[in-house]
C-alpha cells in the first residue's frame, strides 16, 4: 500500500520543508517532497496531520530501561513493552545500555540483548504495533574511573583488557555500537583502538582524566564522550582536563542528559555553544523507573529511589526519568535554539556519532519509513514505525 503523509512543516533535520509530501510504500520513504512544488501523488492513501511536524524517530545512544524493565534483566519477549513506551516518546530507535555487574551477570544480558536486537532486524513488521527497536548495545562499564564511577559498583569495576573487551564482544555477538571508556586507566589505549577498528563507537566518560589523556584517547580512535560534565572531573579554568578536550576538540561529538538536573540549563548552554549544531547529541539516560510512579528500582545491581523525578542511590544521582521528547522540548527552553536544532540533536547527531546515519536519524527517500510526529511545541502526537501506527 502507498501512503502519502501530509503536514505543515518537515524536519529532515538538516533542511526544513513547508507543506511536506512524504510517500511510504513497503515501509520504507519513496518519495520527499513540498506539496508546492509537486502534484500530490496519485494512487495513494494521504494521511494528514494538520499543523504538525514530521521529524525523523529519536534515536537514544544512552538509555537503561523505561516502563518498569531493567535492560540488564529484561528478556527479549518483554522488549516490546519498552519499545512501545519509547515510540509513545518519540524514539523509534535506541542503545540498551549496561552498568558495571560482575562480568558473568553482564555476559548473559548481552546474549539477552543480541538475541532482542536480532528479532527486532529480522521481524520489522508487527501488524501495525508501533514500537522503538533495539539497533546495538552501549557498554557503560566496566572500564570505568574509581574516582568517576557514579553509582557503577566499584567491585564490578574491571581494568580494560583486549581479552575482556573481546569476550564481552563474543557475548553480545557483535552487537556493540558503543563502548564508555575511562582513557586514563591503565590498558585504556589499547581497548580504545581495537573497539574503534571493530567499528565501535569508543566514548570516554566516567573519566578523571587531565586533557592530554583525554587527547591521546582521540589520537587512539575516541570519537565520542559520555554524558557531559557528568562523571567527570571538573572543569577548571587553569586545569581543563578531559571536559575542556571534550568542548574544544572539533573532531568528537559529545551527548548531554538535557534534564535539568544532571546539568544546570546556563551550563547546558555552554555545552550547546561549544559542540554546535553538527556535534552535540542528547541523551536520556533513562532507567526502569521512567514513565513510571516514584519508588524504588533497579538499575542493573543497583538499588534506585525516585522522588519528584529525580533517581538517586546513596545520595548520588543514578539515571534519569528522562525522555527524549521532553529532553527536545528543554533544549528549546534552556537555549535559543530551534525546535529543528534540537531533534538534529535526538536524531542525525547521534546516529552520526555511532556511524549509523545511512540507515537512520534522517527522512530521505530510501531510509525506513520511521517518524515522529509533534505539535508545533514538541509534543508527540504520534509516532510512525516502518509506515505504520496512523
Ligand atoms: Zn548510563
Amino acid at each position: 500500500m502507498k501512503i502519502a503523509f501530509t503536514a505543515s512543516r518537515l524536519f529532515t533535520p538538516l533542511e526544513e520543508i513547508l507543506h511536506p509530501l512524504l510517500v511510504v510504500e513497503d515501509g520504507r520513504i519513496t518519495e520527499l517532497s513540498s506539496i508546492t512544488g509537486n502534484a500530490v501523488a496519485t494512487n495513494a492513501r494521504t494521511v494528514d496531520f494538520g499543523d504538525a511536524i514530521l521529524a525523523p524517530g529519536f534515536f537514544d545512544i544512552h538509555m537503561h530501561g523505561g516502563a518498569g524493565l531493567d535492560l540488564m534483566r529484561a528478556s527479549a519477549a518483554e522488549l516490546p513493552r519498552l519499545g512501545r513506551f519509547l515510540a509513545s516518546h518519540g524514539v523509534t530507535g535506541y542503545f540498551p545500555t549496561t552498568v558495571a555487574a560482575p562480568l558473568d551477570e553482564t555476559y548473559k544480558a548481552l546474549g539477552r540483548l543480541a538475541d532482542a536486537i536480532e528479532q527486532a532486524a529480522s521481524d520489522t513488521r508487527r501488524n501495525g504495533e508501533v514500537q522503538a527497536h533495539p539497533l546495538g548495545i552501549h557498554l557503560e562499564g566496566p572500564f570505568l574511573s574509581h574516582k568517576r564511577r557514579g553509582v557503577h559498583p566499584p567491585e564490578n569495576l574491571v581494568e580494560p583488557t583486549s581479552k575482556i573487551f573481546d569476550s564481552l564482544w563474543q557475548a553480545a555477538r557483535g552487537h556493540v555500537r558503543m563502548l564508555t571508556i575511562a582513557p586514563e586507566l591503565p590498558g585504556a589505549m589499547e581497548v580504545i583502538s581495537e573497539a574503534a577498528q571493530r567499528g565501535v563507537c569508543v566514548s570516554i566518560g566516567h573519566s578523571d582524566a587531565e586533557l592530554p589523556i583525554a587527547r591521546d584517547a582521540v589520537a587512539a580512535g575516541a570519537r565520542h564522550a559520555t554524558h557531559t560534565f557528568n562523571a567527570m572531573r571538573p572543569l577548571d579554568h587553569r586545569d581543563p582536563g578531559i571536559i575542556g578536550e571534550v568542548l574544544s576538540d572539533d573532531r568528537i561529538t559529545a551527548d548531554l542528559i538535557a534534564d535539568g538536573i544532571h546539568v544546570a540549563p546556563p551550563v547546558v548552554k555552554v555545552f550547546l555553544q561549544a559542540k554546535g549544531q553538527d556535534r552535540a547529541v542528547l541523551i536520556t539516560d533513562a532507567i526502569s523507573a521512567t514513565g513510571m510512579p516514584d519508588g524504588r528500582y533497579h538499575l542493573g545491581p543497583i538499588e534506585v529511589d525516585v522522588k519528584d523525578g529525580k533517581c538517586t542511590s546513596n545520595g548520588s544521582l543514578a539515571g534519569s526519568v528522562l525522555t527524549m521528547d521532553r529532553a527536545v522540548r528543554n533544549v528549546t527552553q534552556f537555549s535559543n535554539w530551534s525546535l529543528r536544532d534540537a531533534v538534529r540533536a535526538a536524531t542525525l547527531n547521534a546516529a552520526r556519532a555511532v556511524g549509523m546515519s545511512e540507515q537512520f536519524g534522517m527522512l530521505a527517500a530510501g531510509h525506513a519509513a520511521n517518524f515522529t510526529v509533534l505539535s508545533p511545541a514538541g509534543e508527540v502526537i504520534k509516532t510512525i514505525v516502518a509506515g505504520e501506527g496512523f
